[in-house]
C-alpha cells in the first residue's frame, strides 16, 4: 500500500453560501479536466454553513472529499453555537481540521482539549487532518522540533495504532501561514521527517510509512511544486490559495 497525497483547501470564515457553491463548481471543473492519480485526495474545507451543500456537489465525484474546519469535543447537549462530529458525519463529512494555528491563538485549544476533539472525531468515523507548527519565536530559538513532539504527543499518542491509520499530520509554521513567507523546501522535509520519526517511534515504520504529512503556510503554485518535491511532505493544508480555482488547481498539480 502506498502512501495517500491530500491537496486540501481551508476555506477558514470566507464565502458566503452562492459564492462558496460557485467556487465547488469553479474547482470541479478544473479537476475534471484533470487526471486525478489514484493515490490523490482533493479535500475542501469549507464554513459549517456551507457543508451540506458542498456534499452535494462533491457526492459521488472520485478522489474528492469534505473537510470541516472543527468540532466540539462532546456528542450532543447545552453547548449553544457548537457542532458535533456526529453531525458533521451526517451531512456527509470526511475529515476535520484540528489544532489550527487560528484555533490554538483565538480560541485557546490546547492538547488536553485537542485529544478530546481527536477521539470525538475517531469514534464518529472523521478521519483527522492534525495541524501541529511553530511561532516565529521558537523557530528563532532553534527548538520547533521540541515544540512540534510536544502537540503531537500531547494531543495524539494516546491513539493505538488502529485510530492512528486515521489521522493525516499538516505541519504548519505559524509565521507561514497567511505571512507569504513560506517555509523552504530543507526547513519543510528536515521537519517532515521528524515528524515521522516521532510516528515510527510510537507506532512503528509501517504506520509511520503510511502517514500523509502535509504543509501549510503560503503555498502556492509558484512555491508548491518544490515543496511536494520533498519525500517526506505528501501535499499540502492550503489557505488563501484555496479561494482561487486556478491557483487551487495548480496547487493540485503540483502533488501528480
Ligand atoms: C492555513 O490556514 O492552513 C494556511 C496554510 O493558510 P495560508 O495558505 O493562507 O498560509
Amino acid at each position: 500500500m502506498s502512501r495517500k497525497k491530500i491537496v486540501a483547501g481551508n476555506w477558514k470564515m470566507n464565502q458566503n453560501l452562492f459564492e462558496g457553491k460557485q467556487l465547488v463548481t469553479d474547482i470541479l471543473k478544473r479537476t475534471a479536466a484533470l487526471e486525478l492519480p489514484e493515490n490523490l485526495e482533493v479535500v475542501i474545507a469549507p464554513p459549517f454553513t456551507q457543508l451540506e451543500l458542498a456534499a452535494t456537489q462533491l457526492k459521488e465525484v472520485p478522489g474528492h472529499f469534505l473537510a470541516a474546519q472543527n468540532c466540539h469535543q462532546e456528542a450532543s447537549g447545552a453547548y449553544t453555537g457548537e457542532v458535533s462530529a456526529g453531525m458533521l458525519k451526517s451531512v456527509g463529512v470526511a475529515y476535520v481540521i484540528l489544532g489550527h494555528s487560528e484555533r490554538r491563538q483565538y480560541f485557546g485549544e490546547d492538547e488536553a482539549l485537542l485529544s478530546k476533539k481527536t477521539d470525538a472525531a475517531l469514534s464518529q468515523g472523521l478521519k483527522v487532518i492534525f495541524c501541529v507548527g511553530e511561532p516565529l519565536e521558537i523557530r528563532d530559538a532553534g527548538t520547533q522540533n521540541d515544540l512540534v513532539r510536544r502537540q503531537i504527543e500531547g494531543a495524539l499518542f494516546h491513539l493505538d495504532a488502529g485510530q492512528f491509520g486515521n489521522i493525516v499530520i499538516a505541519y504548519e509554521p505559524v509565521w507561514a501561514i497567511g505571512t507569504g513567507r513560506t517555509a523552504t523546501a530543507a526547513q519543510a522535509q528536515d521537519m517532515h521527517a521528524y515528524i515521522r520519526s516521532l510516528i515510527a517511534a510510537r507506532y512503528g515504520t509501517e504506520v509511520a510509512d503510511l502517514t500523509p504529512i502535509l504543509y501549510g503556510g503560503s503555498a502556492k503554485p509558484s512555491n508548491a511544486p518544490e515543496l511536494f518535491a520533498c519525500p517526506d511532505v505528501d501535499g499540502g493544508l492550503i489557505g488563501g490559495a484555496s479561494l482561487n480555482a486556478d491557483d487551487f488547481e495548480g496547487i493540485i498539480k503540483a502533488a501528480f
